[in-house]
């Protein structure tokens, strides 16, 4: 029967953070939500350091606890590496209240938990179910399905959340895609067997190194629990397509290049194919419309370089969840003041930082010899993903970023 017409209050497409997130909350505001997923879980996904301000997010969806006894690895920071260059940003020290710690997750592991939870909850979630259309008549949606097993089928719902990540389901169909203004980077990555011994890691922070000599060429060394990392590097389309080599030499190469990291990987075993994302950053025209919202990467994803991702995402699905339930109770909702805006005060805090990043801006601040600690206590709340909170005069004023960059560059 599963796989016959069928009518709930909100259809959710895709299982990944935001969707099992979205999905957890308004079931539990009593909605029947019904998930979509196109793969089968567990399923590989990038973008497995996450920031504390994710713990508020899976706290609300009663998901924390669940997280906090699947032994994945503890994380309390990030650390930043540029030649002979080393400071970190220790998260419980910050100016916004809240979770000072997280995880760094294995991304298979991470999303089928989330999905289970929303599941044990009560939400509804068909693996293996592709959607392919999307008509919005009569105030009610009507998606098109690809079943694996069953072939085709309608669903009718009074909304549809997008949740599908790179996916980017309804911005494609409905012609909502926007190029993103940031420039086409390209990130080569893989998971090894770790072997680090050296006292230059802690294990209890990402490591985000500068290439030397290419300060918009950055990499990531992401731990886990079973001593096995992810790393990854990141650096211009043009810059890759003049390297020799297929990804695994270039990306071998560019961490031979690295420094500390370089003597941090001496025994790592790559015993895993190179997977390689270009052009990841994207946009779209609106996050909202008729019956539908945007969630997480479906709607805008900047750049990986502050692990920004997953926070988005279920902040993202929190908002979206209490509009939806604005919108369902007849309370027309302003879908623009309660949930784009309200959701782009943080993506655009995440932006300003992501470009003082590849404008050096805050790699010079990251990078200076005497930092305020309050100030220090202001960017570290931003890179733990509190980009929402406007008491922060890093979130408030953009300019904020360009002034400081100017009196570390004076010192
Ligand atoms: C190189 C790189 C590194 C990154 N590193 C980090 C990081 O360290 N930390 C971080 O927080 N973020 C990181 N990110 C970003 C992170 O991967 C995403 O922001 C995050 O996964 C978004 O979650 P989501 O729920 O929006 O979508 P996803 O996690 O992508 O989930 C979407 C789901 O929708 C499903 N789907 C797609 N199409 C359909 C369809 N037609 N029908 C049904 N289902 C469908 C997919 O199968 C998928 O399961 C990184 C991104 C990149 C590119």
């Amino acid at each position: 029967m599963e796989s016959s017409f069928c009518s709930v209050d909100v259809v959710v497409i895709g299982a990944g953070p935001s969707g099992a997130v979205v999905s957890a909350l308004l079931n539990k505001r009593g909605y029947r939500v019904l998930v979509l997923e196109k793969e089968h879980f567990p399923r590989f996904s990038i973008g497995e350091s996450l920031l504390p301000q994710c713990m508020t997010f899976l706290e609300e969806a009663e998901m924390v606890e669940a997280v906090q006894d699947a032994a994945f690895q503890f994380k309390n920071g990030a650390a930043f590496t540029w030649g002979d260059e080393y400071d970190f940003f220790n998260f419980s020290e910050k100016f916004t209240e809240g979770w000072g710690t997280t995880f760094q997750v294995q991304r298979d592991r991470f999303d089928k938990l989330l999905a289970d939870e929303a599941a044990k909850q009560g939400v509804e979630i068909r693996y293996g179910h592709t959607v392919s259309a999307f008509e919005n008549t009569d105030g009610k949606v009507l998606l098109a399905v690809d079943s694996e097993e069953s072939g085709a089928y309608e669903v009718e719902a009074k909304m549809a959340l997008d949740a599908s990540g790179f996916g980017r389901v309804l911005p494609r169909l409905l012609d909502l895609e926007k190029p993103s203004e940031l420039a086409v980077r390209t990130a080569l990555f893989t998971h090894i067997e770790d072997h680090i011994g050296s006292h230059e890691f802690d294990r209890d922070k990402i490591l985000v190194t500068v290439h030397p000599e290419h300060r918009d060429i950055w990499y990531w060394l992401i731990p886990f629990s079973n001593g096995r990392s992810s790393v990854g590097v990141v650096a211009p389309r043009e810059f890759l397509a003049t390297m020799p080599g297929d990804p695994e030499l270039q990306l071998k190469t560019l961490i031979s290049e690295g420094g500390r990291l370089a003597r941090v990987l001496t025994d790592a075993v790559f015993d895993t194919p190179v997977g390689v994302i270009e052009g990841y950053s994207s946009s779209v025209k609106r996050l909202h419309g008729e019956g539908f919202a945007l969630l997480g990467n479906a709607g805008e994803f900047l750049d990986p370089v502050f692990s920004s991702g997953v926070t988005i995402a279920l902040k993202s699905a929190s908002l979206a969840a209490e509009v939806v339930d604005r919108e369902l109770s007849n309370k027309t909702p302003d879908w623009e003041q309660e949930y784009a805006a309200p959701l782009m005060v943080g993506v655009n805090a995440f932006r300003e930082f992501v470009d003082g990043w590849y404008d050096c801006r805050l790699q010079d601040v990251i990078f200076a010899k005497e930092k305020s600690a309050q100030v220090k206590r202001m960017i570290s709340s931003v890179l733990a993903g509190y980009a929402w909170d406007t008491d922060n005069p890093y979130v408030r004023e953009s300019s904020r970023l360009t002034t400081l960059a100017e009196l570390c560059r004076d010192q």
